[in-house]
């Protein structure tokens, strides 16, 4: 029986080398090609890619991808797509995945740590906080790539909740009106660039002076807004480790 031709998508995680699967790495250090996303994938990461044939997709079109994929798949090697974070994250794959289908290829998908999550690891930061915010919205601002009219800013910031914007950092005026109309000018906001880089940057500020924060320390790439009371909570607990809460692994205890 001849083997299965697979694609491996291995989320590459934010920047930090370390913050790779061990699976994804395993993989990797077995891969014969490797097609990574050059923009956002710092070379140590690649570093863990000890024999493989490595090309980066920045220059690339999807049909040019498939083209390096695709045949090496089906002689049996061990393939490996990189995206950076997680995979199913503006990762792409769903175009990926229906191209290497069609032509009879499995693809399997290993996660790994979104940009969003190493923000708000450095911002030392809960998104979801008791009484305050108990939904993460993650989006991105309208710019060349349209996005459904139901889920256009000022709609999503109704809700009022911890709201992460991705690929918007140049659109950060209209970004912070649209926020306005639904967000306090005191929400507290944080911008992170390069979350887990070397180079990692933060910036808190209001969502007022949002826009003036992010143009006065020229940041225009890789870089993720975090906006929403949560930034800001104290004093809020959980009924988890609440004393008087019981729950199937703990029973309360009555407090006098
Ligand atoms: N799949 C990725 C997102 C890819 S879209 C993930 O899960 O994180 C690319 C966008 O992700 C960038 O425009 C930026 O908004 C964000 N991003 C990627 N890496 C980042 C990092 N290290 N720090 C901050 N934002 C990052």
């Amino acid at each position: 029986m001849t083997k299965e031709a697979v694609v491996y998508f291995v989320g590459a995680g934010p920047g930090d080398p370390e913050l790779i699967t061990l699976k994804g790495k395993r993989l990797l250090e077995a891969a014969d090609l490797v097609v990574y996303a050059g923009s956002l994938i710092p070379k140590e990461v690649l570093s863990h890619a000890l024999k493989a044939e490595i090309y980066d997709s920045a220059g690339l079109t999807l049909e040019e991808i498939i083209a390096l994929l695709a045949p090496a798949a089906k002689a049996g090697k061990v393939v490996v797509r990189l995206a950076t974070g997680d995979p199913s994250i503006y990762g792409t794959i769903g175009e990926h995945t229906e191209a290497l289908r069609a032509e009879g290829i499995h693809c399997e998908i290993v996660p790994g740590v979104s940009s969003f999550t190493a923000a708000a690891a450095a911002l030392g930061k809960e998104l979801t906080v008791p009484d305050v915010a108990q939904t993460v919205i993650l989006s991105r601002c309208e710019g060349r790539t349209a996005v459904p009219d139901l889920e256009k800013l000022p709609l999503l910031a109704q809700h009022q909740t911890t709201l992460v914007l991705f690929l918007s950092i140049t659109l950060v005026k209209k970004m912070q009106q649209d926020l306005l109309t639904a967000y306090a000018p005191e929400t507290p906001c944080a911008v992170v660039y390069r979350a887990t880089w070397p180079d990692e940057l933060i910036l808190d500020c209001r969502l007022a002076e949002l826009s003036n924060t992010v143009k006065k320390a020229k940041i225009t790439k890789t870089a993720v807004v975090i906006v929403g009371k949560a930034l800001a909570a104290k004093g809020k607990r959980s009924k988890l480790y609440d004393p008087a809460f019981s729950h199937s692994f703990r029973a309360g205890k009555r407090l006098e």
